[in-house]
């Protein structure tokens, strides 16, 4: 377990937690949307920008070579990190987004009409709209899990909604929402049992809980950077070799092709043929120390000491008057969506953030969920290592302090 001592190292580290909203110490709890950044992840944005930039794979040049071993290090420590087979499983994308889109266009480019894809009612809206864009231009149909109260997926009607003209499930490993920690292995392995491929969006996963694509055995993975104290614009999808090997490109140009005529054009191996146009090799590049940040602490710590300060915020919260928790799944993250009697989200959002506490507050990009819960949004706290026990009280007493005045 991490000490004070510990997160107080930590924090150092993140310059960002010493400012201030609203005369007061910033409390930010919207760790779900992005986490803070280390300097050691800044330093090397600025290391490169200021000594080392150049196009990759394209020059003979000592800077191209120079930034071409930087990309292709990160990737390797990305493969390192979700222990998968090979680097050529590991594409760089823009984010989650990007990634989901990536397999619903090109994979997806082999289903007909009829044919099922399993999704659940807690999805992103990015574990969504590109199976609804794939449905409008192939005829597929789209399967639908629900929850219990607790905001824990129905496993009995996840395994009836398998038949022969399954073709896919996509889940999340982890809500956005509720935190749920959905039992993805089990998941998995009952799809293959049908021999239907299946997609994990690891957005909330990645940054909390331990990977290891070989033993959770799914066909594509996908998460971002921006959520795991890395930079903006970088996303990763980890797909099963036999699959990219034999999925179309999802876009065109430079870097993702052996040889162009006007006549045919053949394409680049993996992980290339997936990543057209010049990537952002410098925030990939400095993805690889998040990732050293990480490590050095590592997952399990993270994922104990967000876990501890979850528990604690929301054994608390309980006491609050009218305080409606939405996800209290026994195996849950770091997340607690909340909305307290009939008050507004944005009510109790503005008024937290008069105190200096940043919390998120809306649908959280998971409209079909709020439908299936009845409300227009919640307000969401979220942690991520650098939080404290004193920050957890200082929110608590904000959130007291704005159910009474919103009572
Ligand atoms: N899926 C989940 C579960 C998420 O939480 C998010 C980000 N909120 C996404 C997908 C989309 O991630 P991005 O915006 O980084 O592409």
């Amino acid at each position: 377990m991490l000490t004070d001592e510990d997160i107080k190292r930590i924090r150092k580290e993140f310059p960002i937690l010493s400012r201030e909203v609203s005369g007061r110490e910033l409390d930010y709890l919207d760790n779900t949307a992005t986490s803070q950044t280390p300097l050691s992840v800044v330093d090397e944005i600025k290391r490169i920008y200021t000594t080392s930039k150049a196009n990759v794979h394209r020059g003979v040049h000592t800077l191209s070579q120079e930034m071409t071993a930087l990309q292709e290090e990160s990737r390797e420590k990305v493969r390192k990190y979700i222990n998968a087979e090979s680097i050529e499983e590991v594409i760089f994308t823009r984010g989650t987004t990007e990634a989901i889109n990536l397999v619903a266009s090109s994979f997806g480019s082999r289903f007909k009409r009829g044919d099922e894809v399993i999704l659940t009612v807690m999805e992103h809206h990015a574990n969504i709209v590109p199976w609804q864009l794939l449905r409008d231009r192939t005829g597929i149909v789209l399967r639908v899990v629900d929850i219990d109260d607790k905001g824990v997926l129905n496993q009995e009607q996840y395994r009836s909604l398998f038949n022969e003209r399954t073709v896919m499930a996509s889940f999340c490993h982890v809500s956005n929402v509720l935190g749920t920690v959905n039992p993805v292995k089990e998941m998995i392995s009952f799809a293959h049992s049908h021999n239907v491929p299946v997609l994990v969006d690891g957005a909330q996963a990645a940054p909390h809980l331990r990977l290891d694509m070989k033993e959770l055995d799914c066909d594509f993975y996908t998460f971002s950077a921006h959520k795991m104290y890395g930079p903006t614009g970088i996303g990763v999808l980890y797909g099963k070799k036999k699959w990219l090997e034999k999925m179309p490109p999802y876009q065109g140009g430079g870097e993702m092709i052996a040889k162009v005529t006007f006549e045919h054009t053949t394409f680049a191996e993996l992980p290339f043929k997936f990543e057209a146009g010049t990537p952002d090799f410098v925030g990939i590049a400095a993805f690889s120390k998040a990732i050293d940040f990480i490590d050095s602490i590592g997952i399990e710590n993270i994922e104990a000491h967000e876990h501890a300060l979850m528990e604690y915020t929301q054994e608390r919260m309980m006491k609050i008057p009218e305080m409606r928790i939405f996800g209290t799944a026994p195996h849950k993250s770091a997340v607690i969506s909340f909305l307290v009697g009939r008050s507004h989200p944005y009510d109790l959002g503005l008024l937290l953030d008069k105190q200096g506490v940043e919390v998120r507050t809306g649908h959280h990009c998971a409209m079909p969920l709020m439908d299936r819960l009845d409300i227009p949004g919640t307000v969401r706290a979220s942690y991520a290592v650098y939080n404290t026990f004193e920050e957890a009280d200082t929110f608590l007493k904000a959130l007291t302090r704005a159910a009474a005045i919103l009572e």
